[in-house]
């Protein structure tokens, strides 16, 4: 176990998002687990904790690696599609998934597995140097380290460098409206469609995920996709999909990019098979039927599922195979080629040519350079 954080300590510092509750403790206000605190205690998300009387961050500058990905790993297809993306993350989170796919970082104690660590600057410069389009906060949650992710955010977009969240979505409104305003662009994991999956599966609640989604589509201009993984006999049923994606139809709009991607055995749910990729398939025509335009399937080998056709004329538009595109043939500023129609997303010139390459770089500049 991590030795009790100081603010001695160069990793930590202090946040603003919390109060103080009448019975002497404290309350971080970051996101709805509400964790109250006694000197010296950390939060549920354990970068997060009570030192001197105030609720400190003791992971800003550290970070559990980089690796540089294509775009389309986070995953964001409508989002300078093929260009390359700084992934990094750091550890803790403030979900309990049984299922998790990155327990090893998000459920650290260790900080020995924050192997770099790394200035905001640092990051924004090597981002530029390895030729970066942009820098995604993912691994874990960004939400529990924000003050960390909103300088990145800031040092990138001084040098013309995108940012980019992998969230769950699982927080407060005041600190989500601070967040976002440094962000350009998100995928949120919308885990299932009922508050028992919710509870039980991820030790949390829908509808505040659901009301991240809201605020992202309809009072900011951070560009959007949603990620749901599929779970066998979990989160996969037809009417919860049908659920889901009638909401997302009705209250986000037919414009917002799904992705459905498959289940591994892993962390505390070892019991289920792998998701079928016919799953996959079902919940894409699920989620079409419902009148979504951009649904993707993700994890397998799926020309059809991981294509990108025009909703003007059916044309195919950007075609993938896992991470590698193909054939593309939307315009410059984001147009079909054949008909016209607007794509929604960002699209900035020609496409990227990063490929489906993940290059695991270190980053040496010393923390708070
Ligand atoms: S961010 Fe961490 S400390 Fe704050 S409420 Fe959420 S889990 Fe608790």
């Amino acid at each position: 176990m991590d030795a009790t954080p100081t603010l001695a300590d160069p990793f930590t510092v202090s946040t603003r998002h919390w109060h103080r509750l009448d019975d002497g403790r404290v309350q971080c206000d970051v996101c709805p687990r509400a964790c109250k605190l006694h000197e010296g205690q950390r939060g549920l998300c354990f970068v997060r904790a009570r030192v001197d009387d105030q609720v400190v961050l003791t992971s800003y500058g550290r970070s559990s690696g980089f690796c540089v990905d294509p775009v389309e790993k986070k995953p964001l297809n409508h989002f300078l599609p093929g260009t390359s993306v700084l992934s990094f993350g750091t550890a803790g989170c403030n979900l309990g998934c049984r299922f998790c796919q990155n327990w090893d970082i998000s459920k650290s104690r260790e900080f020995d597995t924050l192997a770099d660590a790394a200035s905001p600057e640092g990051i924004a410069a090597a981002a530029q140097r390895l030729g970066c389009a942009s820098v995604a906060f993912t691994y874990n949650d960004p939400v529990i380290f924000m003050e960390y992710a909103m300088d990145v955010a800031d040092a990138c977009h001084q040098r013309g460098i995108r940012a980019v969240a992998v969230t769950a979505g699982y927080m407060c409104a005041e600190p989500r409206r601070e967040f976002y305003a440094h962000m350009d662009s998100a995928n949120v994991d919308l885990k299932g469609f009922t508050e028992q999956f919710y509870a039980r599966t991820c030790s949390g609640h829908l509808q505040p995920v659901l009301e991240t989604l809201e605020y992202l589509r309809h009072e900011t201009d951070v560009w959007l996709e949603i990620t749901t993984l599929l779970i066998p006999g979990l989160n996969d049923a037809d009417d919860e999909l049908d659920a889901m994606t009638a909401w997302i139809a009705e209250r986000l709009g037919p414009d917002v990019p799904l992705h459905f991607t498959a289940f591994h055995p892993d962390y505390k749910l070892r019991d289920r098979p792998p998701t079928p990729p016919e799953t996959l398939t079902r919940a894409r025509a699920v989620a079409r039927a419902n009148g979504l335009r951009f649904v993707y399937t993700g994890n397998v080998h799926d020309r059809a599922g991981g294509s990108t056709y025009c909703p003007g004329c059916a044309a195919l538009l950007i075609e993938r195979d896992w991470y590698r595109l193909g054939t593309y043939r939307v315009t410059r500023d984001g147009r079909c080629v054949d008909c016209g129609t607007r794509i929604a997303g960002v699209f900035a010139g020609a496409p990227g040519t990063w490929g489906p390459r993940r290059l695991p770089v270190r980053l040496h500049a010393p923390a708070g350079s």
